[in-house]
């Protein structure tokens, strides 16, 4: 242990030396060493074990290390490292089946990218060549990756610093009962308000000029907001209304995350389920043992593909060892029923127990979520709802509660006023327990800040 901490000290001077840091003024970091990881655990820069309760970047669906992972990319490596993408390759033909078997409708043609952001660059790039349209409506209160197109259709405060106006892009407000943009009490007015607002935007925008409208099928980072039964019905019916086409982002929800392989399939109605035209994934695809995303392609857009070239590709699309892994990941989901688990402990433990805490814990607003994705909404006066840290910012009492929650063992993923409660999702019931309990006792913490 002593060898490996002097590795990890060696690492962090290295790292501040000479790594440059995402989304971050480099002066004023303390990064966190990390010199282990197994299943839902990892060992800080001290040797401390801690439960992974934020699975990285929502990423380690199957959490760390798994075996059978681990050993396929092993295998690959030591059959093919890399391939260019116009070849054939067997790891690329097995993970395009394995996605395409799951996603919903008829998205059966995958395109594969490195990650997120340019899987959804090249989703909105096959939707403008596909209408002949530029313009992209998105939601406020939205991720999707940190490139210039990407953040731009992003709804959060990450996008001002990039935001010059060229990209051609529109936002609207989603539903989200909690802080109503709608004036609505109720799901079913929040979602039929949410829904005439878009149409609203989209006739305002001017619908011959919208090439797509690109959500996330439940918003991540920005708070996890499970949209209300028939909004995303909804959203569909406007976008083949007015010939727009509807891209899911299922980068961060998608592949178990929320009890079911896609969080799409949460939004089905009596009438059906909801197929988008293009889905993007990333992330719990191979849960980033190797970087990968990709688009999935609804039928109609792949027809205005077969005889026309679609103009962008990647030195790595589908590169062998990132889809060997997406292979064996999706592989081990299945025969290890892990989505099933998200599903049964977000139903059975981390719903009920947030439930309470939202009873007895004075700082605690809002919760939600499905599967092992909920958030925490805290907040410094329940009947105000004044946030424990602005929009955007951060705040000391935030700071402490974090600080509380990684003291109690526990590593958080923390989004301006919100704990996300998003460990992998073959957590068993027992780290469940255990991780609810260590944000028991730091929530004591966040009600020391309340009125
Ligand atoms: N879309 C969503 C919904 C995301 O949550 C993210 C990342 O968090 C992205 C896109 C961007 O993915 P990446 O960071 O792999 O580029």
């Amino acid at each position: 242990l002593d060898d490996a901490i002097a590795a990890g000290s060696r690492a962090y001077e290295l790292d501040r030396a000479h790594v440059f840091h995402s989304w971050s003024a480099q002066a004023q970091i303390t990064p966190m060493t990390i010199l282990a990881s197994e299943g839902s655990y990892v060992w800080d820069g001290e040797g401390r074990k801690l439960l992974d309760f934020s699975s990285q970047m929502v990423n380690t669906n199957i959490g760390h290390q798994h075996p059978k992972v681990v050993a396929a990319i092993a295998e690959q490596a030591a059959k093919i490292c890399t391939i260019a993408p116009q070849h054939v390759n067997e790891s690329r033909s097995e993970a395009a089946r394995l996605i395409a078997e799951r996603t919903p409708g008829d998205l059966d043609k995958v395109f594969f990218t490195n990650g997120g952001a340019d899987a959804v660059e090249h989703a909105i790039r096959m939707a403008r060549v596909h209408t002949g349209r530029r313009k992209v409506l998105s939601r406020y209160r939205s991720y999707h990756g940190g490139t210039e197109l990407a953040i731009n259709v992003t709804g959060d405060t990450r996008r001002f610093a990039s935001d010059f106006g060229g990209e051609s892009v529109a936002h609207f407000d989603g539903p989200f009962l909690y802080r109503s943009s709608f004036y609505a009490e109720t799901e079913e007015q929040e979602s039929q308000r949410a829904l005439e607002h878009l149409e609203r935007t989209i006739v305002l925008e001017g619908p011959a000029t919208i090439a797509a409208i690109i959500l996330e099928a439940i918003p991540g980072t920005p708070g996890i907001m499970v949209p209300p039964p028939g909004y995303m019905a909804g959203v569909r019916e406007l976008c083949t209304k007015y010939g727009i086409v509807m891209i899911a982002d299922e980068v961060m929800s998608g592949f178990g995350r929320t009890g079911k392989w896609f969080a799409i399939e949460h939004g089905a109605t009596a009438a059906g389920p909801v197929v988008p035209d293009l889905l993007t994934f990333a992330k719990g695809v191979n849960s980033g043992y190797v970087p990968l995303g990709g688009v999935a392609i609804g039928a109609e857009i792949a027809a205005t593909f077969a005889d026309k070239p679609y103009p962008g590709g990647l030195t790595y699309s589908g590169h062998p060892l990132a889809t060997a892994s997406a292979v064996a990941t999706i592989n081990a989901m299945a025969e290890e029923g892990m989505v099933e688990n998200a599903a049964t402990i977000g139903d059975e433990i981390i719903r009920p127990t947030l439930e309470q805490f939202k009873a007895t814990h004075p700082s605690v607003g809002d919760v939600r979520g499905e599967g092992v994705f909920f958030a925490i909404e805290l907040v410094r006066d329940k009947e105000t709802r004044e946030p424990l840290a602005p929009y955007g910012g951060s705040s000391p009492a935030m700071n402490e509660t974090i600080g509380a929650l990684k003291k109690g063992g526990l590593l958080p993923f923390a989004n301006y006023n919100r704990i996300h409660v998003v460990p992998p999702c073959n957590v068993s019931a027992e780290e469940a327990r255990e991780g609810l309990a260590i944000i028991d006792e730091a929530l004591n913490v966040a009600d020391a800040h309340t009125v």
